[in-house]
């Protein structure tokens, strides 16, 4: 099949890669569409020591596995958990010490014709849903996991920082339950389109230092921190979202003298994220800025990787 490898150094196009088998308990998904994520990106600037196929964006449908899900359009959780450790037992697949993770972690992924994942990762996407909307179900899942892991009521104020893909995700999902969400970015043309979904914007040239309940740190760089430690009030909570090779470096004096709650937070629970796709509560389709062939997934990787651009789609 063909699909995009990355041998841990460099990224190739490859005519005949071994195709993946559905094996136990899995599914063989035809891809529809994947999505760019700059997780991606990081992997190419060493995150996580990948060696395969990257992706871990997709929408597809399952040519080969269980029954109820053959010919049925998924989605798919990236996390494979072992299924046998107190993680997996307690149900925490997605802390599993022995897991897998598609397209970051010993598993392959989705920059290809066909991807293997686990049936029990795999969720129904609705008919209302075009292929277009689903791709975005597990950066949309990220998002929701915030509201899993804090109680935001209406009036709270939440600034979010970054202008970004999952920065626009996050304003929009948080959004949802009334509190007063501001995003906070360097790009104008982005901030309009976090705009357009209701949500208050300002730029970085114009931001005057003020006090949030809660800042959600979506930048996906690590400079981003600083200004989001000191826009948290007393006792507030900073939600940490950007995944970064590199590393951080900021006084953590600041968290203790303000008794700031620090709350790391990844992958998050398809089915909210699908309900609000199939609801229409949140706007994907903005996000997206250009759809490539599989076949010309270097190019679009190297599109994906220019500031600024928005969501790069592979249609294999
Ligand atoms: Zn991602
Ligand atoms: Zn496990």
């Amino acid at each position: 099949m063909r699909a995009l490898y990355w041998n841990g150094d460099d990224l190739s196009f490859e005519s005949a890669y071994r195709r993946p088998v559905a094996g136990a308990q899995a599914a063989l998904v035809r891809v529809h569409l994947a999505g760019v994520c700059s997780t991606d990106l990081q992997i190419f600037n060493g995150y996580m020591g990948f060696k395969g196929v990257p992706g871990h964006e997709f929408v597809g449908s399952v040519l080969e596995g269980p029954s109820e899900f053959v010919g049925k359009r998924v989605v798919g959780e990236i996390n494979f958990g072992c299924g046998a450790c107190d993680a997996c037992r307690r149900d925490l697949r997605r802390h599993c010490p022995n897991r897998a993770v598609m397209g970051i972690l010993n598993a392959d992924g989705a920059f290809a014709e066909y991807v293997s994942v686990p049936a029990g990762n795999l969720h129904f996407v609705p008919d209302k849903i075009s292929d277009e909307e689903a791709v975005f179900t597990e950066p949309l899942a990220a998002a929701f996991e915030i509201l899993t892991q804090i109680q935001l009521d209406p009036g709270d104020e939440v600034l979010v920082l970054g202008d970004g893909k999952l920065g626009n995700l996050c304003a929009q999902a948080l959004r949802l339950t009334g509190a007063k969400v501001t995003a906070l970015g360097k790009h104008a043309d982005k901030l309009a389109l976090i705009k357009k979904a209701g949500v208050r914007t300002m730029q970085l040239k114009d931001w005057q230092p003020r006090l949030f309940d809660v800042v959600v740190e979506a930048t996906g760089s690590a400079s981003g921190l600083e200004t989001a430690l000191g826009a948290v009030r007393p006792r507030g909570t900073l939600i940490l979202k950007s995944t970064i090779a590199g590393s951080h470096q900021a006084s953590l004096a600041t968290i203790v003298i303000n008794e700031i709650n620090v709350i790391g937070s990844r992958c998050g629970p398809f089915p909210d994220a699908l309900a609000a796709l199939e609801d229409r509560r949140v706007a994907v389709m903005p996000l997206i800025e250009k759809i490539y062939s599989l076949d010309d997934g270097m190019i679009a990787i190297g599109h994906a990787a220019r500031p600024g651009a928005r969501k790069i789609l592979l249609r294999p």
